[in-house]
């Protein structure tokens, strides 16, 4: 058993592919027999790729503030949610907790969370392979944005690939299974 992270939006967002996708994502975790971590939300998104995972009969770990639990936006029927005072420190336990992760849609809750977990494994701190699943071509300004940060000069070819791409389901979970094998940070 893998433990997945999946990061994605507190927001459904306008394209009902978004919510299908998400859906089929939390069963595929399930049926894949992994366990699926995540903010701890009921609220676009995360709700439904949780209740996915929980309708499949999956184990479902939750990651949560106090301010958002007090903010009542957690999810009540999760197989365990931890509280911790910080987002620092929620960011900080969902890595620990997590094999892989697959990133879903999201605003900039969602980037800072991936970013910062893709950036932890460019510095060798950990090895946590990280996919965006982007079955609808949402991340597509991203994905060009990381091309042009290459070509200027600001993120090595080598770690360009630290943010992995899939279409489906099921190839970004096997991405998010498959070892980084990136190269030791060079600091020159
Ligand atoms: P975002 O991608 O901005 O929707 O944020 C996703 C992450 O940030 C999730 O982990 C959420 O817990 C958190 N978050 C940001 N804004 C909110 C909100 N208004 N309600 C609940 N969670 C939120």
């Amino acid at each position: 058993m893998a433990s997945i992270c999946v990061f994605c939006g507190s927001s459904t967002g306008r394209d009902p592919l978004h919510v299908e996708t998400a859906a089929a994502l939390g069963a595929a975790v399930a049926e894949g027999g992994h366990r699926l971590v995540y903010g701890g939300g009921h609220v676009g998104l995360m709700g439904v790729v949780a209740d996915a995972a929980l309708a499949a009969g999956g184990e479902v770990i939750g990651v949560m503030t106090e301010q958002l639990v007090a903010a009542e936006v957690a999810h009540t029927g999760l197989t365990s949610l931890e509280v911790v005072p910080t987002m620092h420190a929620r960011k900080a336990r969902m890595a620990d907790l997590s094999d892989g992760v697959v990133v879903l849609p999201g605003g900039f809750g969602t980037l800072d969370e991936t970013f910062e977990i893709v950036t932890w494994t460019q510095l060798g701190l950990v090895a946590v392979p990280t996919v965006f699943l982007d079955a609808a071509g949402y991340f597509d300004a991203l994905f060009d944005f990381v091309a042009g940060a290459v070509d200027a000069g600001f993120v090595r070819p080598e770690h360009a690939g630290l943010a992995r791409r899939a279409a489906g389901v099921a190839d970004a979970l096997a991405l998010a299974t498959a070892p980084v094998g990136a190269p030791l940070p060079k600091w020159t």
